[in-house]
């Protein structure tokens, strides 16, 4: 946080023990949220674009103080970030505007996610009671112009592929859209992998499954480098009996 007044606040949706709807079994909503959240505030301060942030850590907000901070934060715009959930062939990439709002910011930013390779399924506003919008993100933000992004859903196989994989290329997406729609100078990153590129793992290895056995190498859990060949195969029990000593005798030091 800092104390520059802000044009953009980033908000990653859900946290603490409220986990959000659109997780699966590789990935809860608030921390993939949370990861794209902290990229893009990383970004947006890199490229000099007062930012702020309404929760950088795994802490739960109600909607009446995350609403608060958006308001009192003096930004112009809100990103809200989420993950979907529904039926199983539901997929792509939704955002949401405010009813008073025009829809602008909304499609340029739903239109950047799609040419970063997520299928697009709509953009759109939703009212609710008494002539408000329906999501409390719009209803209770006061001036600041939210868009809700939705950038996939949890619950289908092809999306969350997608976005395990490419979180951050979606994340710089954004960025590099709302630079574009604030008339703000951007100049792009060459994305750091999170681990250095480890050979050895078939390719189209997913990031989650190679940094899962990775953890087991830096650990000296696991040491034949053959094992990362055979990532989808199942261990013999006598290397998991090896590994569980491993584990006792290390736990015992
Ligand atoms: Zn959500």
């Amino acid at each position: 946080m800092n104390d520059t007044k802000p044009i953009l606040i980033i908000d990653p949706g859900h946290g603490g023990k409220d986990i959000g709807g659109g997780s699966n079994d590789i990935f809860k909503e608030k921390e993939m949220n949370l990861k794209i959240s902290l990229y893009q505030y990383q970004r947006f301060q890199e490229l000099n674009v007062p930012v702020h942030i309404t929760r950088d850590s795994d802490i739960y907000l109600s909607p009446t103080t995350r609403t608060e901070i958006v308001r009192e934060s003096g930004a112009i715009y809100c990103i809200s970030n989420h993950l979907n959930a529904y039926k199983p062939e539901a997929r792509g990439v939704e955002t949401i505007h405010s009813i008073f709002a025009d829809d602008t910011l909304a499609r340029k930013l739903f239109q950047a996610i799609v040419a970063e390779g997520m299928l697009g399924r709509r953009v759109f506003s939703k009212a609710g009671d008494s002539g408000k919008d329906y999501y409390f993100m719009h209803r209770d933000t006061g001036s600041v112009k939210t868009v809700i992004i939705e950038y996939g859903f949890a619950t289908n196989k092809q999306d969350t592929e997608l976005i395990v994989n490419n979180w951050q290329g979606f994340a710089e997406a954004v960025v590099k859209a709302f630079c574009e729609y604030i008339g703000h100078p951007y100049s792009p990153v060459i994305i750091q992998p999170e681990q250095p590129i480890e050979t050895g793992y078939p390719t189209n290895t997913p990031d989650w499954k190679i940094n899962a056995v990775n953890w087991l190498y830096r650990q000296n859990l696991l040491t034949d480098q053959s094992w990362k060949g055979k990532v989808d195969e199942s261990v013999p029990l006598w290397a998991v009996a090896t590994m569980l000593q491993r584990l006792k005798s290390q736990l015992e030091k």
